[in-house]
């Protein structure tokens, strides 16, 4: 035994797990007890403090530094008490982790632990080390991080973190939460608005998001043999298992006791910090699988997801596992997504996606829905680009779904009603109940929350009261989809406030006008909606019939985000500036570059140096044998063959990494960074990784176990 997969795998074997237990037998006696809740702050603060903190929080508005240095006095104590040191601001820059910069409390020169209001609001992280896609060297040379009240104060890692917004001097976003923050207000103004329409009470609209998070485990010492994991994330070579997820026994299956102890150890410490994690379950790939919790505000939503994967990925290392969220991390087996659970909620607590019992009710329902749709119809392709990176790439418009195609499923009940209220053209219809019989809106009472109507190939659903969006890939930060989905709607709202207020000025009757623009926007907006099978062919050839984008690859769906339609959807709503988003454009074009640079290297470093090796080893075998054999007079024709088509597969893999490595020296000479990302998506990956790999996976099959460098699919796969 002596390779590393060889000592990996016996590594493995005297793998033992230990039961995880909760800290209390119910979990509301720990739940949120390392987080500085809003009641923690009511009992803490003086009651005129916690007024003004409050009405902050609600309204969106900044806290004076008086009362900063009252929040930051009472955090202060509480953080101490928990034996903390240190506190940090935490942000999620664009590198797409989570950031920190710890300071101590204790101030040597005073003798004493401080924490002032001004530290609570502001920080200063050295932002050179953070991508900024020009802007700083435009504009100006630093950045800060600003306290954001809305998303609470916890402990995490023995260290004080203050969620926060990361921006440069010139007020440029440098990082996901701050753009969302802008999109999620201009959701809620627009919302708002339409919600009047029904229903003057509404004063606010809040947008609601739930995760289901996918992911993959595997053993700790199995990942660390495996370069490729460890530096891309994902296996660049590797044969598909005898048994992969044909048997589909895994789903739903029972969860292995050391990813189970594990499941439940991150929980625990999720719970703690106030993440309402409440489903686990196998997933479809072996070593797949989700975990999601209850849904809540999108801005702690989105801070609580990211949160989360870095709590996953710390525990990980208690039980001696790797957590994978990379969006591919296997080839041939399903990839992993991240659900995001949309919908919008008023300040009178309806979910304006809920259908109503109440057919009068249902006419702000299908508002939304129809809205909705018009919205991703119109807004496509940027939808698609909010999702795009090399690891999703794997996954959308590749050889599983959702496709890249975006769509709408809507599930044979409403799409009947919609089809009802389309096709009832143009007969003039009265006020009143009646209307809503003519108009087949009378129907949707009988449309059951949950309905079994489900489609796992659609990458935009509706399931019952919400919108489900499973394009988005499982390592993405999520404030980015959710910034263009909240944006897109909140301008389809604004529009359709505003032609409906036009129609009643000039003396429509208000339903009526409603219905008569939802009517135009469902024939708009059709082309969008589908049904089918969103992984087959058909669907695909159907899709550039209607004239739906089908943008397979990174490189070419970001051109979205810069095109001058979607610089004024941005600028109108004060989401970003067309400064910030080339700049966003320009870091999202390195990142995929970074990402396809790293794999390529892998490629042609453990083909050369690991795999061939190998192969020459097992074709010195081979011809020894070969030898033998003729000598005795034996036919040796199995050797020989079998020493061509391993030497055919070596001499793939060597001329192929000089072809792609003496390519690549051309494309790094690229200056434009699309043209360089476009360059490394059709000459480096679509040329060479597929031909490569397939001779590596022949070879891993032809080739001597003993001798086989790389740990197999099956070894990783299937934890014991
Ligand atoms: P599924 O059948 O898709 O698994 P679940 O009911 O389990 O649906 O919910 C999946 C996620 O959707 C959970 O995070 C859940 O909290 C969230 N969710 C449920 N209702 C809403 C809603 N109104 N808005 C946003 N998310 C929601
Ligand atoms: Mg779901």
């Amino acid at each position: 035994m002596s390779n590393q997969r060889q000592r990996a795998l016996n590594v493995v074997q005297n793998r033992t797990t230990d039961r995880v237990y909760a800290p209390a037998d119910k979990i509301s006696d720990f739940f949120a007890e390392e987080v500085f809740t809003m009641e923690k702050m009511r009992s803490t603060l003086a009651p005129d403090t916690f007024k003004k903190v409050e009405y902050a929080i609600k309204k969106g508005k900044k806290i004076d530094v008086e009362t900063a240095d009252e929040i930051a006095a009472a955090v202060k104590t509480w953080a101490i008490s928990k034996g903390t040191t240190h506190y940090t601001h935490w942000f999620q820059p664009l590198t797409g982790s989570t950031a920190e910069k710890h300071d101590a409390f204790y101030d040597a020169h005073k003798g004493l632990e401080v924490f002032k209001g001004s530290a609570l609001i502001q920080q200063e992280p050295d932002a050179s080390s953070f991508p900024n896609g020009g802007i700083r060297s435009t504009f100006e040379a630093r950045g800060y991080t600003a306290w954001d009240p809305s998303s609470p104060i916890f402990i995490w890692g023995r260290t004080l973190c203050i969620p926060t917004i990361f921006v440069s001097y010139t007020g440029e976003a440098l990082d996901y939460k701050a753009p969302l923050l802008k999109a999620v207000e201009a959701v809620d103004k627009a919302a708002t608005k339409v919600c009047q329409l029904f229903d003057r009470n509404v004063n606010r609209v809040s947008a609601s998001l739930g995760c289901e998070q996918e992911y993959f485990v595997v053993d700790r010492a199995l990942f660390n043999a495996r370069p490729d994991l460890v530096m891309a994330g994902r296996t660049v070579f590797g044969h598909h298992p005898a048994r992969g997820q044909q048997l589909d026994d895994h789903y739903f299956g029972s969860i292995p006791s050391r990813v189970y102890n594990y499941m439940k150890d991150f929980e625990i410490e999720c719970l703690k910090l106030g993440i309402p994690v409440s489903t686990r379950h196998n997933e479809v790939a072996p070593a797949q699988f989700e975990v999601a919790p209850i849904f809540e505000d999108i801005n702690v939503a989105t801070d609580h997801n990211s949160l989360m994967m870095d709590v996953m990925d710390r525990v990980a290392e208690r039980h001696s596992l790797k957590v994978l969220f990379h969006e591919k991390p296997f080839a041939g087996l399903n990839g992993s997504g991240k659900h995001n659970n949309w919908s919008l909620i008023t300040s009178t607590g309806v979910n304006v996606f809920q259908p109503s019992s109440s057919a009068r009710e249902n006419l702000q329902f299908l508002t939304y829905l129809v809205n909705t749709i018009k919205a991703i119809h119109d807004n496509s392709g940027l939808l698609r680009a909010s999702i795009a990176s090399a690891g999703n790439d794997h996954r959308l418009g590749a050889n599983e779904a959702p496709p890249a195609i975006m769509s709408v499923f809507l599930g044979s009940d409403l799409t009947a009603v919609l089809d009802e209220l389309e096709n009832n053209g143009n007969i003039k219809v009265d006020k009143g109940d009646n209307m809503y019989m003519k108009l087949g809106i009378d129907k949707i009472p009988q449309i059951i929350l949950d309905n079994t109507d489900r489609n796992r190939t659609s990458p935009f659903a509706f399931t019952g009261n919400k919108f489900e969006f499973r394009a988005v890939g499982s390592d993405q930060n999520v404030a980015e989809p959710m910034t263009v989905l909240n944006l897109i709607v909140a301008k389809q709202l604004k529009e359709f406030y505003k032609v409906v207020t036009d129609r009643v000025d000039s003396g429509e009757d208000k339903k009526i006008a409603i219905v008569n623009v939802l009517r135009d926007y469902i024939k708009d907006s059709k082309a969008v909606r589908f049904e089918g099978d969103g992984y087959s062919q058909e669907w695909a050839d159907e899709a550039e019939k209607r004239g739906l984008p089908n943008v397979k690859d990174t490189a070419r769906a970001l051109d979205a985000y810069v095109s001058d339609e979607s610089k004024a959807i941005f600028e109108e709503f004060g989401v970003m500036s067309a400064v910030e988003l080339e700049a966003r454009n320009e870091i999202q074009h390195e990142n995929y570059i970074m990402k396809l640079q790293i794999e390529a290297r892998l490629i042609s470093e453990i083909g050369r140096t690991q795999v061939v090796p190998a192969a020459l080893k097992f074709q010195n075998k081979l011809m020894d044998n070969a030898r033998g054999l003729k000598e005795f007079g034996v036919d040796n024709s199995h050797a020989t063959e079998m020493l061509v088509k391993v030497n055919d597969c070596v001499n793939t893999i060597q001329t192929k990494i000089s072809e792609m490595n003496a390519e690549r020296a051309q494309i790094n000479d690229i200056e434009d960074s699309r043209d360089k990302a476009i360059a490394y998506c059709d000459r480096m990956k679509a040329k060479y990784f597929d031909e490569i790999r397939d001779a590596v996976d022949r070879l891993e099959i032809l080739i001597d176990d003993e001798d086989w460098p790389l740990l197999k699919y099956r070894e990783m796969l299937f934890l014991r």
